[in-house]
């Protein structure tokens, strides 16, 4: 064989490659500051800035002190936040998540009179307010019951964007919520709000941290009805465009890390940018791998390009100051 030949060959995948400037101008994912979104959780309470094991540097604030975390994001440019709450007093219809002073909708007047920059998205759902810890009102005989759940959610969404947010998240998973929400922002003209709907959110045990730091587990049963099964795939495009035509403006993928295959798949089917929540247990096995030293954190910002190269538009993460901090 012509040995010229054969050096061209090798060479043409390492002459993109050989230069740092070039390798950077031809590289086809980037990550950028507006992709990230960051979680805060809010609790009722005065002076309180505390942690859970599983989720070290992720705190709950009180409002006299989410300033600090504020302060934080603004300075590292991150505006977009992903807001949760934690109220004093749970019930069986989880009357807190609507209530006009409610912990969230306090949160949102706060966030939104202390910098105009924020862009804040509200996680709307009853699992952190009800007693029992399930995402909907249950049937006598302990069931969710879809329907009669819709009305709630639709209120609390609504309270919410009357605080000041810019965006709902419902995170659910009852069948139908996106239309009834829709219906409901509109009619009470809010016709702009958009709806980023957890459209694809697996029954996860990735999430078992999340749990502990926002106090929403459920006191018996599991969501294995109203969420999605990890086994399966097939159903993923009809489940999000069902979503897109009740009216979400996004879409959803939760957890991250082990979906890349359904996003993967999504990005090629649906036309709504992608939104990945990079879960609170995915958090905790990067951060406890780190911190042991056994990967460096470089390892962080290969997950995100991760997401990034399967479709990713947005990027919910708890990872988001390091990210800032290191590499933007
Ligand atoms: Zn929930």
């Amino acid at each position: 064989m012509d040995q010229s030949y054969t050096c061209d060959v090798t060479h043409r995948f390492r002459r993109l490659r050989e230069n740092d400037n070039l390798r950077n101008m031809v590289r086809e994912n980037h990550l950028s500051i507006n992709d990230l979104i960051t979680p805060i959780f809010v609790v009722e309470g005065q002076n309180i800035k505390s942690s859970t094991e599983a989720m070290p540097e992720v705190y709950r604030y009180s409002l006299d002190r989410l300033h600090e975390e504020l302060d934080e994001l603004l300075q590292l440019g991150l505006h977009q936040v992903l807001l949760f709450g934690i109220p004093e007093q749970k019930d069986s219809v989880g009357s807190g998540a609507y209530d006009e002073n409610g912990i969230v909708q306090k949160a949102i007047r706060y966030v939104k009179s202390y910098s105009p920059k924020f862009y804040v998205i509200t996680d709307v759902c009853l699992c952190q307010y009800t007693d029992h810890g399930h995402c909907g009102i249950l049937t006598d005989s302990g069931c969710v019951d879809n329907d009669p759940t819709l009305a709630l959610l639709s209120k609390i969404a609504v309270s919410h964007v009357k605080s000041g947010a810019d965006m709902v998240a419902p995170s659910d998973m009852m069948d139908g919520r996106i239309g009834a929400m829709r219906q409901s922002l509109d009619r009470e003209g809010f016709t702009y709000i958009p709806i980023m709907s957890y459209a694809i959110k697996y029954h996860s045990s990735y999430y078992g941290p999340f749990r502990a730091i926002a106090d929403s587990s459920p006191k018996q049963g599991s969501r294995s009805s109203y969420q999605m099964d990890f086994h399966n795939s097939k159903d993923v495009i009809d489940v999000a465009k069902a979503s897109i035509d009740q009216g979400a403006d996004l879409i959803m993928v939760k957890p991250a890390m082990m979906y890349l295959d359904i996003l993967h798949e999504l990005n090629g089917s649906i036309n709504k940018p992608l939104v990945v929540y990079n879960v609170s247990g995915e958090y905790a096995l990067l951060y406890q791998g780190i911190k042991s030293g056994f990967v460096n954190e470089s390892i962080v910002y290969e997950t995100m390009i991760g997401f990034k190269r399967a479709g990713a538009k947005l990027i919910i993460t708890y990872f988001s100051k390091l990210i800032a901090e290191k590499w933007l």
